[in-house]
């Protein structure tokens, strides 16, 4: 005998997707068409994308923004007159982002999409692998300020009036808990696309209410799943740990980390304006917007002798 196939909540199809939370079963189509709507949903409640945007992607090539970019160039025709560009930065770390650099090239290529490259090396001197030599452990926080930089030059060489990234449920629903626990209170609360001082290009994510599994199972029913190496560094990330906290919970009680992002957006709103909220300032070195009196790329510049 066949095991029952459960079928769609929305139509006669066998489901492939169950939702938790909402307690329904989604056939490919009903679930492709759910995450469009709600990543639509999303860009239009919180304003993400106006009238003659031109909004930046950071197109890693991972599966996240490979997801971001051809959900926006899906979503396209909506916005008249909006115009999307892609970004990758090549942080050059050995035997692994030359795969995923390639991947975004190709999909760049087959979607039409204008395609920038900028690499740590030609805007830091050297190579992420260089950098951190003797300095693993702390990889993805060193990582993660360059190339923070490297993608707000790479947005304003393409005169970007937005900056997409590809960051998820999980990935925001991690950073609440990892701001708490080293008592971040300040980046728990910023947020620059509602910063008013004009001094960044806004940053976007439109797919923070779309989960990890979600991305991989809508990549998958679009045909475009790759199977990608993982960065040599990610074992020395404390996300990991958070990850899989933030996972257990979720599983046990579905819906916990839209409950967080919830949370943290509450915060947000009591915080506005407060003294919590950063004053900007202009770095002393480099004149970037930053709430000390350096920023964090001249900060660790001071700190590797650069
Ligand atoms: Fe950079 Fe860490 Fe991500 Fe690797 S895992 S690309 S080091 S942030
Ligand atoms: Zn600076």
């Amino acid at each position: 005998m066949q095991p029952d196939v459960p079928v769609c909540s929305l139509c006669t199809e066998p489901a492939v997707v169950y939702q938790r939370s909402l307690n329904r079963h989604l056939c490919g189509t009903h679930f492709t068409a759910d995450v469009e709507f709600r990543v639509a949903d999303t860009i239009k409640t919180q304003q993400m994308i106006v009238r003659q945007d031109r909004v930046a992607v950071a197109l890693s090539g991972g599966k996240d923004s490979t997801a971001l970019l051809l959900l926006l160039h899906h979503l396209l025709p909506v916005w008249e007159d909006v115009r999307l560009i892609a970004i990758t930065v090549d942080e050059g770390i050995e035997g692994y982002r030359e795969e995923t650099v390639r991947s975004a090239e190709q999909l760049t290529r087959r979607l039409g999409i204008e395609h920038h490259s900028i690499s740590f090396t030609a805007l830091f001197g050297d190579s992420l692998d260089v950098i951190l030599s003797g300095r693993e452990t702390q990889a993805c926080s060193i990582c993660g300020i360059l190339r923070k930089k490297a993608l707000v030059v790479g947005a304003q060489l393409a005169g970007a009036t937005k900056l997409a990234t590809g960051h998820n449920l999980d990935d925001e629903a991690q950073s609440v808990l990892m701001n708490i626990f080293r008592g971040d209170l300040q980046r728990l609360v910023r947020n620059s696309r509602l910063d008013s001082s004009g001094k960044f290009i806004p940053r976007i994510k439109p797919l923070s209410r779309i989960s990890e599994k979600e991305i991989a199972t809508y990549l998958m029913l679009n045909d475009v799943w790759r199977e990608l190496p993982e960065c040599p560094y990610t074992r020395y990330a404390l996300r990991r740990e958070v990850r899989s906290m933030i996972s257990g919970f979720e599983y046990k009680h579905p819906g916990t980390m839209l409950q967080l992002m919830k949370s943290k957006e509450k915060i947000e709103r009591y915080c506005k304006g407060s003294m919590i909220s950063e004053a900007l300032h202009s770095c002393r070195e480099c004149g970037d917007p930053c709430s000390g009196d350096l920023c964090q790329v001249c900060l660790l510049r001071q700190s590797l002798g650069k």
